[in-house]
């Protein structure tokens, strides 16, 4: 057979082709932008020869911080198709974070939303190696500002030469991307994408078996554009030729559910906590909506969330697994065709899985060296393997921790079924190690998440003299409802073993999350390590 590359690029083209009078919409700081995939390709031919007018040459990292929006989208495809690197930078880290990846990855050129600006002006000393700030939008005058020297990006594409030819055929093993994981402890680890990694990624987008996406579907990544690569949606709408919908900047629920009812999005993708905003919003201001497929992935979708969505909304929900360093799509909970007669329940709770392996990729379950038993209890650390996973971090001595003989050590911890259905019982660092015994902090939250008044719950494990570690629950109750401690705790014990009880519940008005929207556990732990150990003693216990 033809040896023939697997390029970013040729996606590019064959999108350009086929598709040029499809729609990218995108919402941005002076309202609705809305533009063709011809236009699209244009623009992103420009930012290629712009980029190379700025001494950007294959095998250079070329920055992002920016929202979901049409610029970010030409650079997903600009850099690459050069044979440069895109490397998209979270907006939420902190300023050392962010002055640490920025040196670390070598940015050489750094695309940045004028609102984003002053994020990189307090550090712009400490960014060395950066020999350009090319701004997406805002006034003239920004260019003037401390971040030095700053090129408008309108201009630059104004002025690109439009004869700019690509560089010959690259190695499809080359590197298009990068992306740091949010690292809940110590410095951000960076992983690096290959072409071909990207190429079959999106492929397996568009498999029956996971999202099946198409040229007839209208794809909104409402998962920032900066982790994990948008979770690939971008390569694979374009690719695919659907209608393209973009957020744009700190999209409110309300935002996000205008835009899917009014751009009639059928595939869009987020977080739980993106989920559970957007069902609070549909709940108290109903829209009329045509989403084939909500997809949750980032962490574990709660039953009661598919089950609003599903029953109250009629809205298909659909659960899928993965990581930075796994491109990221690894799992994807779809029913097999003869499981769709079981009955709801048993359905449900398959569905809440994190389902079966994507195809193309392999994975174990293991305990130590032996690999657990597909029995849907055994537990054990899920590890993966596969040509879209990463197998190392960009410079960085962590790497022989997390890659072992070939396999990605996930960090999870998760059970299998006799039908390859794959349950993540928690991180391991988030297992609460109970008296030598584990309690999985995952399906208490789910459970309490399944209570009618709750609309956000969590639950870590803290400091016990006794049993080491017991079980501390935080809720968030949905307005206008009322439950007490003692209802929740009591909702749980008709569930759970006795001993897997938290000892405590606390009620707060917000549950911290990460840069991502993921409830961050590390902020509680860190101020309730020693509740128990307080509450025996009587001593003021924090708000
Ligand atoms: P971070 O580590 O900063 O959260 P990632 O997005 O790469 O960055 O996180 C990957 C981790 O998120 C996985 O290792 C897993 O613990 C969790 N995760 C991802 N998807 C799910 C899911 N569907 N259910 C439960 N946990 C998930």
């Amino acid at each position: 057979m033809m040896k023939t590359p697997l390029l970013v690029s040729h996606l590019f083209a064959y999108s350009q082709t086929y598709f040029p009078t499809k729609e990218i919409v995108s919402r941005t700081s002076n309202g609705v932008h809305r533009y063709t995939y011809a236009e699209f390709g244009k623009r992103t031919h420009r930012l290629s020869a712009a980029l190379a007018a700025l001494g950007v040459r294959p095998g250079d990292r070329v920055g992002t911080l920016a929202w979901n929006d049409h610029r970010h989208l030409e650079a997903y495809f600009a850099v690459p198709n050069m044979g440069a690197v895109l490397h998209t930078i979270n907006i939420r880290l902190s300023s050392d974070q962010l002055s640490y990846i920025v040196n670390h990855a070598k940015d050489r050129v750094l695309l940045v939303d004028a609102n984003l600006v002053h994020l990189l002006t307090p550090i712009r000393q400490q960014l060395t190696r950066v020999q350009a700030f090319v701004i997406f939008g805002g006034d003239a005058s920004i260019l003037d500002g401390p971040l030095q020297p700053a090129y408008s990006y309108e201009d630059l594409l104004t002025q690109a030469n439009p004869n700019f030819s690509y560089p010959i055929e690259l190695d499809e093993n080359s590197p298009m991307g990068m992306c740091y994981t949010s690292a809940t402890t110590g410095l951000p680890k960076g992983v690096v994408y290959s072409h071909r990694g990207i190429y079959l990624h999106s492929m397996a987008m568009g498999l029956a078996n996971t999202a099946a996406l198409s040229e007839s579907d209208t794809v909104m990544p409402i998962v920032p554009m900066f982790h994990a690569n948008a979770w690939g949606l971008p390569f694979a709408a374009i690719w695919f030729g659907a209608k393209v919908v973009l957020p744009g900047p700190a999209p409110s629920p309300g935002v996000l559910l205008d835009l899917i009812a009014e751009e009639r999005v059928t595939l869009a993708a987020g977080v739980p906590t993106i989920w559970l905003g957007i069902l609070k919003e549909l709940e108290t201001q109903p829209r009329h909506v045509a989403l084939r497929m909500a997809l949750c992935g980032g962490a574990a979708a709660p039953p009661a969330l598919i089950q609003a969505y599903e029953e109250k909304h009629h809205i298909p929900f659909v659960h899928a697994y993965g990581m930075t360093e796994t491109s990221p799509l690894a799992l994807f909970s779809r029913l097999k065709s003869y499981q769709e007669k079981l009955p709801y329940t048993q359905k449900l709770t398959l569905r809440a899985t994190q389902g079966l392996l994507v195809p193309g990729l392999e994975m174990r379950v293991t305990n130590g060296d032996q690999d657990v038993a597909w029995d849907g209890a055994e537990m054990g650390e899920l590890l993966l393997r596969g040509p879209w996973i990463a197998d190392g971090y960009e410079d960085d001595e962590r790497s022989k921790d997390t890659f072992i003989d070939g396999w990605l050590h996930t960090g999870d911890v998760a059970t299998v079924n006799e039908e390859g259905f794959v349950k993540l019982v928690d991180r391991t660092k988030d297992l609460v190690k109970s008296g030598g015994e584990w309690i999985s902090s995952m399906d208490l939250e789910n459970a309490l998440m399944a209570h009618p008044a709750v609309f956000e719950a969590t639950v870590i494990g803290v400091a016990h003299p006794k049993w080491n570690e017991r079980p501390l629950a935080f809720v968030v109750l949905k307005e206008g409802q009322s439950a007490s401690k003692q209802d929740l705790l009591t909702f749980l014990t008709e569930q759970f073993p006795k001993w897997w009880v938290p000892d405590d519940l606390i009620f707060m008005h917000e549950i911290p999350k990460t840069s991502v929207g993921k409830f961050l556990k590390r902020s509680l732990r860190e101020q309730y390590q020693d509740y128990l150990q307080r509450r025996q003693n009587d001593t003021e216990i924090p708000e």
